[in-house]
Order: C-alpha cells, then structure tokens, then sequence
C-alpha cells in the first residue's frame, strides 16, 4: 500500500507524513471511520493542540467536531486499521485495531511525529464481533487518567479531544457514545511484533524493528545489531516507565502485551486506578479475578511481556541463533535490575534522600510493610511525612511508624541537605493530588448527566498535581471511611 505522501500543511495545521500507511500491505488495512449522527465536541485540550502545530481557535467551531468523530477526514489524513496480536491474560490472539483508526501521523513545529488515532471510530475489519464503538463514560476517563499522568512527568499517550456520536452503544444498557482522539508517539506494541512472528514472517518481522528503530531510537540505526539495540531500549524504558507507576500508585489493570507501547508511553487506559489505601495485591479490574495485573505484579508483568517480545523478536536479534537467545536472556535477566534502580532512585525522591545509602531499600520497605499494616493512604503518608504529622483521616501513628520515623529522621540529619531541599526534593516527587476513584466515578456521573464542571474541576487540579495550595479537598484527602472499593470493567 504506497501512495508516498507529501506533508501538506493545512490552514488548521494538519502536517501529516504517514510512514505507517507506507509499510507492506499485511502491517494495516486501510478504512475510513463510520460517520456518526451528531458529532458534538465535549472536551478539547487547546495546550495540546498548539503543541502538535494545530491551530486551536480553528477547533473553537463546534462545526469543528466533525474532525473528532471522523465524519470529516483531515487533509494529508490516511486512516489506516493496524494489525497486531497480543497475550490477553497470558493467551496469545489475533487482534488488531477493533475500533480505533489511524488517521496518520502528525509533524509537529518542533520537529516530533506523533500518532493521531480516533478511538470508538466504528468497525474495521479487526472488529471480530465488536460493534467499533466507545461509550462516553471510558473515554472521559482515558482522557482525564492519561492527561494526569502526562502532568505527573510520565510517558504516556495523550487526549485532545473527546466528542460525542449523538448515537447510542449497547453495553447491556444503552450509553452514549463517543470518540476519543489519542495521541502517541506510536501506536507500535509487543503484540505488533507478537502478530508477525505468529505467522511466521520474518521478512515483516525485520521490517517492523527498522521502521520501530527509525523512529523510537535512531542512534541506533548504525549500530551492528540495531534489533539487539531496539530491545534494550525497550527494556530500560519499561523498567524506568513501571518505577513511575509505582511511585505514584497507578495500577493499569490490563498489562496485556497489545497494551504495551514500545515507546515506552503508557497506553490504552481501560480497567485502571490509583490506588488509595498502599496495597500490593490491589486490583480494580471487575475480570482479574486471580490478581495478574496487582499493583504489585507489575513489574513481573512488565518481565513477561518483554520475554514474549525477545521470543518474537528472535529471528532478527543476531544471524547466529545461538548468540540471539543468550543475548536474549541477559537482558531479560537485565531488566530487574534496571527496574530496582530506577525504583530505588524513585523512592529516594520520595523520602527526601540525596545520598546513596546501602539501606535504604530497606528503609523504603520498612515504611511500605508499615502503611500495607495500617492500611494508610500511599499517596497522603508521602505528602504527609515532611510535616512529621498526620493529618486526619490517616489512620493514627503507631510504635512501629515511630520506629521507623525515627530511623528516617537519624538517615537525613546524615545528608547535608537542608530541611527545605529535603521539602522540595519530596514535593517534587510526591503528587499531592491523583485522580482518587471515587472523585473520578463523580465526576464521569455527572458528566453523563451533562455536568461537566466537575470533569473540569478536576483537569484543572490534576495539571499540577505537585501543587498542593488551592487543590480540592477531595482530592487532598483519602477516600471517606465507608467509601466503595473502586471496580472499573474491560467492557469499555
Ligand atoms: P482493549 O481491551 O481495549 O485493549 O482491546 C483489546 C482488543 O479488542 C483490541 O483489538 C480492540 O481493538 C478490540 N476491541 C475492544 N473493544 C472493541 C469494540 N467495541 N469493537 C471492536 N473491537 C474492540
Ligand atoms: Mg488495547
């Protein structure tokens, strides 16, 4: 499928140069979205725009919703479905592009290419029996979690728009409809890998880690084993990407290997959550009844899901087989490491510590083992700890939090750093607000309700969620006792 492209820049901005649609016939099929009834635009994210080129005074029209649920096809645009397998739940399946298109890839003033992609756009023929669809609900939520997270300084796709269709979904219940249009700096997964070495396809195998290579990592271009290369930046952007995670609390719910970026960006926000309450085995997916996807598995998870990449990435590591498989497995076996590191120098940030002590992982799991006991708020101790206090409703002090208070306090005093570094280091890496999940299930209520000024409320406070002045209270504060254990469904 080549029709090379000319970037053509349109009066709203459009640049688009589409590699990807330039690839061999099997990597995509090419579909245009399925136009809807009423395209309204319910949220737009202006920063954004104006950082991909797009002129945002263009997309004030509410004419203009009609580029968000694809009635209108952007000018340079080729929207294409991709192709890719995936592990769900550790069993491999064709998959590919059910109800999201591509619409290309967008060049932006500063020189980056990013994926524009509408979510719920309608059937492609990877639909299998979907209906191609989204309900407004999830892609509210996606675009709330993902900009939160951007905002809390962690690789992730993003949201420009959510419109919706003016049609119904049926999920048991009618809902109302809607497209999410994502950015990324990729759509390109480990199940994008997984779907060629299933068919044994060694010649697309390779063609997909030069085109992955060209544009996630081109000093690597060069190098004698450029596939070697790919995986170990992959490797070390996932550990660096999972320490993120834990260092906030935010669980993905879905860890599949389709919903594995190789950008190293989180993506496809579904089954996801913070945690409150500081639990390793927390899971809010209503469908991971044996807990795979546990906030605290997510690194094993992480570690599968790059062993099933180096195996299908095998044929084109090394020419000699024997080399590629022990290359293979040294990083794998790197990748706990790498994650440990990154953890570690996470949770240093966390307490306040500048120095490098040989135990202070020890320090760190003393406190985790301690707020894991009391059941104390993950997100509110950290905030709460330089002010040697905590405020209600944590849940009381204890002999062994002073204990370990005073462990802590005796490990600063032997840093030279002063007691307001220390405050900013731990601000710095202690969000004071998250997207707590009962304010979130609020807010998406009344945004069904077609109140979206707690929606809003809540974008606004979670665009500096290191900044505690002037934040709301609910999201300050740990959930009420007696507040409802969040569940979120994969029927999104
Ligand atoms: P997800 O759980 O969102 O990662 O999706 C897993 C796979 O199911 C992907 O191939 C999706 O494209 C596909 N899929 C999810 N929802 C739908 C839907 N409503 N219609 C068609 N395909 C879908
Ligand atoms: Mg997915």
């Amino acid at each position: 499928m080549t029709t090379s492209s000319e970037p053509a820049a349109s009066h709203a901005g459009w640049h688009f140069d589409n590699s990807y649609a330039r690839l061999p016939e099997v990597f995509c099929t090419r579909v245009n979205p399925t136009p809807v009834a009423k395209p309204r635009l319910v949220l737009f994210n202006r920063p954004l725009a104006q950082s991909l080129g797009l002129d945002p005074a263009t997309f004030a029209d509410p004419d203009a919703a009609v580029i968000f649920t694809g009635n209108q096809i952007p000018p340079g645009a080729e929207p294409i479905a991709q192709a890719y397998a995936g592990h769900q739940y550790g069993n491999l399946t064709r998959l590919g592009d059910g109800r999201a298109i591509l619409l290309g890839e967008q060049l932006t003033p500063a020189g980056e290419r990013f994926d524009i992609q509408l979510k719920g756009s309608g059937p492609t023929p990877y639909s299998r029996s979907g209906d191609g669809r989204a309900a407004l609900g999830p892609m509210l939520r996606e675009y709330l979690i993902s900009e939160a997270m951007h905002a809390l300084g962690i690789p992730t796709t993003r949201s420009l728009a959510v419109a919706s269709t003016g049609e119904p979904v049926f999920r048991g219940e009618p809902l109302p409809g809607a497209v999410l249009t994502r950015i990324a700096a990729s759509h390109i997964r480990v199940g994008t890998f997984e779907f060629f070495a299933a068919i044994g396809d060694t010649d697309s195998l390779r063609v997909l880690a030069n085109h992955t290579i060209l544009r996630h990592f081109p000093d690597r271009v060069n190098s004698e084993h450029p596939a070697l290369g790919l995986l170990e930046e992959i490797t070390e952007r996932q550990a660096s990407l999972i320490a993120h995670w834990m260092r906030v609390g935010f669980v993905h719910g879905v860890m599949n290997t389709d919903n594995m970026a190789l950008s190293g960006e989180t993506i496809d926000y579904g089954p996801c959550a913070f945690v409150d309450a500081y639990d390793p085995a927390a899971v809010f997916s209503s469908i991971d009844r044996h807990g795979r996807y546990a906030f605290g598995q997510q690194p094993h998870i992480a570690a599968w899901n790059l062993a099933r990449l180096a195996e299908a990435l095998l044929p084109v590591l090394h020419p000699e087989p024997e080399t590629a498989l022990a290359r293979a497995n040294e990083l794998l076996e790197s990748f706990e490491g790498r994650f440990r590191r990154h953890w570690l120098a996470a949770m240093r940030g966390k307490l306040g510590l500048f120095s490098e002590e040989a135990d202070d992982a020890s320090l760190v799991e003393e406190l985790l083992r301690w707020m894991q006991r009391a059941r104390a708020d993950y997100t509110h101790t950290f905030r709460n700890l330089r002010r040697n206090t905590f405020a209600k409703p944590a849940p009381p002090t204890d002999d062994a939090f002073s204990a370990w208070h005073r462990r802590w306090t005796e490990r600063l005093a032997r840093q030279p750093q002063s007691p307001t570094e220390v405050a900013r280091r731990m601000d710095a890496h202690n969000p004071a607000v998250i997207p707590r999940n009962h304010v979130v299930e609020a807010a998406l209520a009344a945004a069904a309700g077609n109140n979206l000024a707690p929606m809003e409320r809540m974008l606004t406070a979670l665009a500096a969620p290191y900044d505690e002045a002037g934040q709301p209270a609910e999201l300050l504060n740990p959930p009420p006792p007696g507040t409802p254990a969040c569940r979120t469904f994969c029927g999104t």
